[in-house]
């Protein structure tokens, strides 16, 4: 390798040149910085996040914070996660093109930059040729995406935006790395050098483009000027901004689980008397912020299940609307569409697949607690509500949470014996018929396994989650508060629920009441109850079973492999485990009219039953409920996993 291998910055300009140069540089960064912070003022009118200091709200982290920064801009930034996750064969490949190629020439400038305007001259010798053969080969991974980007955006309809800006931006970047190999050939050819061959690219255009002569290399090095300062002035303005957003939005996204949403304390309400999000400025720094960091892939729309059954509920659109709302200063409610908000099943896939961790479930949640709050909500899901308040039963029942034991020798908490596991058997497993023969199986299993339990009986009252997420936040509290202080009576240590909605609920949003309690969904108990030997697992014929994983168990809380573990063989449908597609019942769809044709559990038993499996195990009396009801025929059965290892273990 030759040690004076180099090349000169600046090559041919003289000091006037650079001066109109650094002139038009500051001019561009000036003009990008006001963008900036007109963007920042938006976010900074929503509400402060960040810890308080002396009095003082700070918005950025603080030094903790910053390992839980790192924690997330790596696996979900840098490399990719979600991005990968997701459109394994075009969408994905493309935009890792995208994203590597454009960082390594991030990095290659940042590189040239230190050395040119710092002290510290490194640009030479090994370094220097190493630094051409890799940046030179890494510049073609940007140009093949951006190629692949511009011939798919022309070619795709929805849900990816037809927007003109798009594709300008595209032809902008890509006429700039073009550009970026033309001026190394150009300078190449006007000021040749031993060493040129490590810059291979470059080297390969300036063989047939011959001499160039000092003109054509400095027509082209104003060009790509031109070019790069004008990228600098609309970033701020368009989508292309979530190549910056995308590690403020991942490094600042709240560290609370998928499933908890946000308690609304008391004294919020007396000072802003209101409750939930009327204008965007009620939404977190951060939710805002979020917002920006949207790149419009439309992933989120594609797994939304009430928009894959033609609602009118598109999360994508939400996130465009509610950013025009935090523009404009518009009430949020009508600017997003209240029928669409209203659509919402809570099932977090959009959460789940946004590559810039938008909250999608927060946003709506928020905005139907102000629409609930001002008296907004009718009909049927109005009736839960007040069912849930008058019965503490979402079906409305009350004084029958116990019919289900009948005959039976359920052990009760208020018969003062010690009990290892509180069975909280929820308002469905109580009263629901199909439900029920669910609590029963579990808690025949419980017996035979020889776990020592209690219920409460008519001393359980709803755990408040489908009013919380209809938006009705201080019945979901006073629920919550009422069933704390019976935990705290009894001194319940361990919870086990056969309802991934309850357990969702007691896991991650009770602790905001005072209860600090081992939370399992009862595939989890049942799962260490089959390896300790204490039960069999079920062995059907292969092939027979096919697993449909709830929302609430498989995405909010990540568990996939506890059901699995119970069941030998069972197969896997099109989207499982985090992936899972919603039945339609979340969110307090439950109980909402809705058209046959509308209904996500039509497109979620199709895609079940295309396994070639009659059988359908299931952990959710939501789950079971909606595909019981969209089931073609009387020969498909719908067994929850409990009554699966009943029936192995009799
Ligand atoms: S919200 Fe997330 S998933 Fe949806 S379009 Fe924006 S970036 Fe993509
Ligand atoms: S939570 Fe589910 S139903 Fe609601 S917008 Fe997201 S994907 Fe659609």
């Amino acid at each position: 390798m030759n040690p004076q291998a180099t090349r000169e910055e600046y090559l041919y300009f003289s000091l006037p040149e650079k001066l109109i140069f650094y002139m038009l540089a500051l001019m561009s960064l000036a003009y990008m910085g006001h963008q900036v912070w007109a963007r920042v003022k938006l976010w900074q009118s929503g509400r402060p996040t960040g810890p308080v200091r002396e009095g003082k709200q700070y918005w950025m982290p603080t030094k903790e914070g910053i390992a839980k920064w790192w924690g997330k801009v790596l696996p979900f930034i840098l490399l990719q996660k979600k991005v990968r996750s997701s459109r394994p064969k075009s969408g994905a490949p493309m935009h890792l093109m995208m994203f590597y190629g454009f960082g390594a020439l991030f990095i290659a400038t940042t590189l040239l930059g230190i050395n040119t305007y710092s002290p510290y001259k490194f640009h030479k010798g090994a370094y220097y040729l190493l630094y051409e053969t890799t940046f030179d080969s890494l510049g073609l991974l940007l140009l093949f995406g951006l190629v692949w980007a511009l011939v798919r955006r022309l070619k795709t309809k929805e849900p990816i935006a037809q927007d003109k800006a798009d594709v300008g931006i595209l032809v902008l970047l890509l006429a700039i790395t073009c550009n970026g190999y033309f001026l190394e050939a150009a300078r190449i050819a006007a000021d040749p050098k031993p060493w040129d061959t490590w810059s291979w690219v470059g080297f390969a255009l300036a063989q047939p483009l011959g001499h160039f002569g000092v003109l054509a290399y400095k027509l082209s090095w104003w060009f790509h000027v031109a070019l790069v300062l004008a990228f600098f002035c609309i970033i701020p303005k368009l989508r292309i901004r979530h190549i910056l957003m995308a590690i403020f939005s991942a490094a600042g996204s709240p560290d609370t689980p998928m499933g908890k949403l946000r308690t609304i304390p008391m004294e919020e309400v007396e000072q802003t008397e209101q409750i939930g999000v009327k204008l965007a400025k009620d939404y977190s720094r951060w939710h805002l912020m979020s917002l920006d960091a949207c790149m419009e892939c439309g992933r989120c729309t594609e797994v939304c299940p009430a928009w894959n059954v033609g609602k009118i509920l598109n999360p994508k659109r939400i996130v465009q609307d509610l950013k025009g709302a935090m523009e404009t200063g518009a009430e949020v409610a009508p600017s997003l569409n209240p029928e669409a908000l209203w659509q919402c099943t809570t099932c977090n896939a959009c959460v789940e697949a946004c590559p810039v961790l938008i909250r999608h479930v927060d946003i709506i949640v928020d905005a139907r607690r102000n629409i609930v709050s001002e008296g907004g909500l009718s009909g049927s899901a109005a009736l839960v509500l007040r069912q849930t308040a008058s019965t503490s039963n979402a079906w409305g029942t009350s004084g029958n949470r116990e019919d289900w034991m009948k005959d039976l020798d359920i052990p009760l908490a208020r018969d003062g014996k010690e009990f290892e596991y509180l069975f909280w058997v929820g308002c469905a497993g109580a009263t629901d018929p199909g439900s029920v023969k669910t609590t029963k199986a579990v808690a025949e299993l419980l017996k035979k396994a020889g776990v020592s339990y209690a219920c409460l009986g008519s001393e359980e009252a709803c755990t408040g989650d489908p009013a919380r997420r209809l938006g009705e936040e201080f019945l979901f509290q006073e629920k919550a508060m009422e069933n704390v202080s019976v935990f705290e009576r009894y001194k319940v240590k361990k919870i086990v629920t056969a309802c991934p909605h309850c357990f969702n609920s007691l896991k991650n949003e009770y602790g905001d009441f005072g209860a600090s309690i081992e939370v399992f969904h009862h595939t989890q108990l049942l799962q260490q109850l089959v390896s300790k030997g204490s039960l069999m697992a079920a062995k059907p014929e292969r092939g027979s079973v096919v697993l449909h994983d709830p929302c609430y168990l498989g995405r909010v809380n990540d568990e996939a492999d506890a059901p699995r573990a119970l069941v030998d063989g069972i197969l896997d449908p099109e989207f499982s485990g985090a992936k899972t597609r919603c039945c339609g019942a979340g969110g307090g769809r439950m109980w909402m009219e809705e058209p046959p044709n509308e209904r996500p559990a039509n497109a979620r038993i199709d895609q079940l039953l295309a396994t070639g499996a009659k059988t359908i195990a299931l952990g959710c009396p939501f789950c079971k409920i909606m595909l019981d009801a969209a089931k073609p025929d009387e020969e498909i059965r719908l067994l929850d996993l409990a009554e699966m290892l009943q029936e192995a273990n009799k």
